[in-house]
């Protein structure tokens, strides 16, 4: 029920947006950035996008509501246990059982799901001509996506239960160890054999961009190890750049789609402040922000551990309830935490809006830091350009609700970002005068 009225929240804030997609002009900001046409392509594809959230989300929670009231969760733990004995295992076995249990549940949510994803992909991105991926393409990513979750699941599972089981009452800070250095290996094993199995990511050509963004990276010191070049395109018009890695040895990302459509100057005032979030340390804080996150969770976990009348209030009947499977209790557990989770969520995207305010200002500050770099007026200048340039090839919606955006968004708005840019500039400038 809790988790019915958190969505509900969520979703009357995707419809309360809803108005904002018939208004037929441009927020005054962006007025003079945007054609008449690419504004009405943008309102289209966001009306388009909102509908399609509103539908998805209801239809998600009707399932989940589903596969609870009519008992999913026990039926899947008695086909988990089927099967085992198929293989000649009793039901003392409870992790391979968790695992095959896992399994089950994640077909019973994923095929579901699948038209969902079908249409998103072939009618809502192709209608606005951003899908590039063929049927294929989207099966076989699919059948790689399932191998890959059942390939990293089953060993992580197996782990996390083996630790619970194990520790007891004192679960918390062994499971925050085992989960900080599966994160780790994540940085590790996601860009060596992951990624590879979906995209091609080849070094960046020698060139003006590349030198460019090489200059910036030595200028700040940034331990940059490759610079790659990846093929988004094949799936998608959509445009981006990342970088990852382990302290030590940094790889920056930048999309075939981004290099394409935006001048080298622009793709560099976006790594100018993707290096921003490098240098205010940003990941390692959101992720030390995540760990008290966990930590807080699964400190209060232990009580519902082995509680019968949890697993009875959720249809699992009493008899396979004597001796409740910790997964089992894990996963309702977590069904009870989801109103908590909204608020969490809405908490770790005010801090990364903050991050990404500050990320543009050091873009614009990047003279003071790289000697030699373009100054405030014309960095701020490129990145507005940049984030303009990548909104429209996006269309990316203009006009959203502030308290939309605060649930929902890890981004401050384009009009909010632009506006800081100006002021940030004349704040600069007016500093400079004084200085003279
Ligand atoms: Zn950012």
């Amino acid at each position: 029920m809790e988790k019915i009225c958190s969505s509900v929240f969520l979703e009357q804030r995707s419809i309360r947006d809803l108005p904002h997609f018939s208004k037929t002009e441009p927020p005054p900001v962006l007025a003079k950035h945007l054609t008449a046409e690419e504004f009405k392509k943008s309102q289209a594809y966001g009306r388009d996008k909102a509908r399609f959230s509103i539908i998805s989300t209801l239809y998600g929670q009707i399932l989940e509501t589903a596969i609870i009231y009519f008992s999913g969760y026990s039926w899947a733990w008695s086909i988990a246990g089927i099967l085992l004995a198929k293989l000649g295992y009793g039901s003392e076995y409870e992790i391979p059982q968790s695992i095959i249990f896992a399994a089950v549940l994640g077909l019973m949510s994923a095929i579901p799901a699948l038209p969902l994803e079908l249409y998103q992909t072939f009618v809502i991105e192709e209608r606005h001509g951003f899908n590039k991926t063929t049927p294929l393409l989207f099966f076989t990513d699919l059948v790689k996506g399932w191998f890959v979750a059942f390939a990293i699941g089953a060993p992580f599972l197996a782990a996390f239960l083996s630790i619970v089981r194990w520790a007891g009452d004192r679960l918390a800070p062994w499971l925050m160890a085992f989960l900080f250095v599966f994160q780790m290996l994540m940085i590790f094993i996601y860009p060596n054999w992951i990624q590879p199995l979906f995209n091609k990511l080849s070094p960046l050509p020698e060139g003006n961009l590349r030198s460019k963004i090489e200059t910036l990276a030595s200028g700040l010191q940034f331990p940059l190890k490759h610079l790659y070049e990846i093929d988004g395109s094949k799936r998608s018009s959509h445009s981006n750049a990342y970088f990852f890695g382990l302290p030590w040895s940094k790889h920056i990302v930048i999309f075939d789609t981004l290099i394409k459509q935006s001048s080298p100057e622009e793709v560099e005032a976006v790594l100018a402040h993707e290096l921003g979030h490098w240098y205010y340390m940003h990941p390692t804080k959101l992720l030390l922000v995540s760990q008290i996150n966990i930590f807080s969770i699964l400190a209060v976990f232990p009580p519902f551990l082995r509680s019968p009348p949890l697993l009875e209030s959720f249809n699992f009947p009493y008899k396979v309830a004597a001796k409740p499977p910790i997964l089992i209790s894990f996963i309702l557990f977590q069904m009870i935490l989801s109103p908590t989770e909204a608020v969490i969520g809405m908490i770790m995207n005010a801090i990364s809006r903050k991050f990404e305010w500050e990320a543009d200002a050091f873009a614009c500050e990047l003279q003071d830091k790289v000697p030699g770099q373009a100054g405030v007026e014309t960095m701020g200048e490129r990145l507005g350009q940049a984030l303009i340039t990548i909104h429209v090839k996006n269309l990316s919606t203009v006009w959203v609700d502030w308290l939309y955006s605060a649930v929902h968004h890890s981004h401050p708005t384009l009009t909010e970002r632009l506006k800081a840019l100006d002021e940030f500039k004349l704040k600069k400038s007016k500093a400079i005068k004084k200085e003279l």
